[in-house]
């Protein structure tokens, strides 16, 4: 089994022994299909690829899934050793967020969109704990997913405008066959649900057919997408195109454009996006 650190002093010898490239790949656990891509990925490139798992709580919001997040340490780690990690760091809360935790870091502007507009300070928990891990990393490089893509761009602008040193890549959306983005809050969704759910990545369709059919005004694409997503699922938290780069408000799409979706399929907040033209 490949070793599992609990300690930041655990991560700092590791770290000091690898002599070569070093990738990251950041996660909560509850790992699956998309999580190994990333990985796999980082294998591929680096001589050591070290995974974290650690179920973030400044990330959530008071009335969020904290709590019941799905916690599955023992697969995880068959999982990361499978797709090729080389360690895992699992720390406690305690590990990361001492008494008295005081220092946060923000991106601004463009956490106040999308997802930033309706989990108001997840983004800053995001950032902070990012912030931290590759202070104990010291990776070369960390791989993110594109299935949280308002996630990537801001921790790409914050590893640039920090001036941390490191290369941040974004990884493919993996889904499953019918379409459904993995995610590990798909395991909340039992099968009707299920089903419902694929109207997230249904609706992004029709938006991309519109827009191969030439329609570049983002109300009516916006319009085709929510076509197929309202009436599937129980609340559509958004679905909004945007400049693809830095998350601006547009009327047309002309360069490359984000197409980004939130909705409720009963209690289970799930996202999806998709990239038109460019
Ligand atoms: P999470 O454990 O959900 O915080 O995700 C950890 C990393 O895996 C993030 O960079 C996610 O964007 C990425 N990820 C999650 N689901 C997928 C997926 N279906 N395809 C690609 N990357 C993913």
């Amino acid at each position: 089994m490949i070793p599992s650190l609990a300690t930041i002093a655990d991560l700092r010898q590791w770290r000091a022994r690898q002599a070569g490239t070093v990738g990251f790949v950041p996660t909560m656990g509850a790992l699956h299909e998309g999580h190994a891509s990333l990985v796999r990925r980082s294998a591929a490139k680096n001589a050591a690829t070290l995974v974290s798992i650690f179920v973030n709580p400044t990330q959530f919001g008071p009335n969020e899934d904290l709590d019941k997040y799905p916690r599955t340490l023992e697969a995880d780690l068959r999982l990361c050793e499978q797709a090729g990690a080389t360690a895992v760091f699992t720390p406690d809360n305690a590990m990361m967020y001492p008494p008295g935790f005081a220092t946060w870091v923000t991106v601004e502007g463009m956490t106040d969109k999308l997802c930033g507009k309706s989990r108001p300070g997840h983004f800053r928990g995001v950032t902070t704990v990012v912030a931290k891990l590759f202070n104990l990393a010291q990776p070369t490089r960390a791989y993110f997913g594109q299935k949280d893509a308002q996630q990537a761009l801001v921790l790409t602008r914050m590893a640039i405008e920090l001036d941390m040193p490191l290369e941040v890549i974004t990884c493919p959306t993996v889904r499953e066959a019918d379409g459904l983005a993995m995610s590990s809050r798909n395991r909340y969704l039992a099968a009707p649900d299920r089903q419902r759910a694929l109207a997230l990545f249904g609706a992004l369709q029709a938006v991309q057919a519109a827009f191969k059919a030439g329609q570049r005004d983002v109300p009516m694409l916006r319009q085709a997408g929510l076509a197929i997503l309202t009436p599937s699922v129980d609340r559509v938290d958004y679905l909004e195109i945007l400049n693809a780069h830095d998350l601006g408000e547009i009327t047309t799409v002309q360069g490359k454009a984000l197409c980004a979706v939130a909705a409720f399929v009963g209690t289970t907040r799930l996202i999806d996006n998709v990239i038109l033209g460019g």
